[in-house]
């Protein structure tokens, strides 16, 4: 089995990319790729919650010639998704793109493709294969095996071409056969894999769905990069994909927010407190707890575990930084106080 620091490796920009424990977030913008603006705006929001790639849809060849301009104004390297048109692969890589999403199987034209390796291979552009369940070819059945064969048709094309810098995904809205999938691909290809549950659903169905198919997948010890596809706003992707990565214990630089349920024993509104404390440290890459604790049973015990901590009380809440007591916060003051806490720590 290749598991993720044993498969190949290549850059993607400049990020490494296969061969090491790193697991990249990354997510699909939603906008019409030639609004140039507000798909640079978006990519910048994604950016600034956590995302580390981003992919944007090539549907013609307006989407393929804005890449320049959108190139120009985002940091995170570029994946463009392109379907069956290789004029568009083409003219994508020529305006930057740092990475493809193609299956070469389905572009009939020999020449086409010989031309699209050629440009990924002076460019350092590697290129995704994207199996998804859905649109297998016809012969082949909806079982792991048929799903892996597919694949196996796409990689067969570049490999023959000597082209090598290829990652792999083989999604299914179904989370056993997604699971038997990749499980089988890595015994099979050294090649880095992107891992998802495709059509997961909306923000609610969607994330327990992919947290649990992801999660599964990824305790494999397989999976270079995950993309968490929901139904709503993509940052909720990104929040999402890090808190998977977090509790997995995949990622060591993202913060951990414990929070209790709240009962009836509570004299404070904590629940927004604890929804505005969890956004901040969304923004923020540290390996960090911060409890947000309703009042003083659990409270003080998991607010003096964690590097900050509160437990209400009637109006008011007590710090806690570092297992101590350090002040007493009226109600009004307590996100202001915990956010400059957090910005010290
Ligand atoms: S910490 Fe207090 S308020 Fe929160 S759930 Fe426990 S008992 Fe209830």
């Amino acid at each position: 089995m290749y598991l993720r620091n044993n498969t190949r490796s290549f850059k993607v920009k400049n990020l490494d990319f296969g061969g090491n424990d790193k697991v990249y977030i990354q997510s699909m913008t939603n906008t019409k790729t030639s609004d140039i603006i507000n798909t640079i705006k978006q990519i910048n929001e994604l950016e600034k919650a956590g995302c580390e790639i981003i992919r944007v849809a090539i549907f013609d060849k307006a989407d393929a010639l804005a890449i320049k301009e959108i190139k120009k104004h985002i940091n995170i390297p570029l994946v463009t998704d392109i379907h069956f048109d290789p004029e568009l692969a083409i003219l994508s890589i020529l305006n930057g793109a740092d990475k493809i999403r193609l299956n070469p199987g389905n572009i009939t034209n020999k020449e086409k493709i010989e031309k699209i390796v050629e440009l990924c291979k002076e460019r350092n552009v590697p290129i995704r294969i994207g199996v998804n369940s859905g649109s297998l070819p016809r012969d082949l059945e909806k079982t792991k095996e048929g799903i892996v064969e597919a694949a196996k048709r796409h990689i067969n094309i570049l490999e023959k071409l000597n082209f090598k810098n290829i990652c792999l995904s083989l999604k299914a809205s179904d989370i056993d056969l997604a699971y038997e999938s990749y499980k089988l691909a890595s015994e099979i290809f050294p090649y880095p894999l992107h891992i998802g549950i495709t059509e997961s659903g909306t923000s609610f169905s969607g994330l327990i769905k992919s947290s649990i198919g992801i999660s599964k997948i990824l305790n494999l010890g397989i999976g270079n990069t995950i993309r968490v596809s929901l139904t709503d706003d993509p940052i909720l992707e990104i929040k999402a994909a890090k808190e998977i990565l977090k509790d997995l214990g995949i990622r060591k630089d993202i913060p951990n927010l414990i929070s209790c349920p709240t009962c009836g024993r509570i004299q404070y509104n904590m629940i927004p407190i604890a929804k505005e404390i969890e956004n901040y440290l969304s923004t923020i890459n540290k390996n960090i707890t911060v409890a947000v604790m309703g009042c003083a049973v659990n409270g003080p015990g998991e607010a003096k575990d964690a590097d900050l901590g509160i437990a209400g009380g009637k109006g008011e809440a007590i710090l806690f930084k570092k297992g101590k007591i350090i002040r007493k916060v009226s109600e009004k003051d307590i996100i202001n106080e915990l956010k400059k806490e957090i910005d010290l720590l």
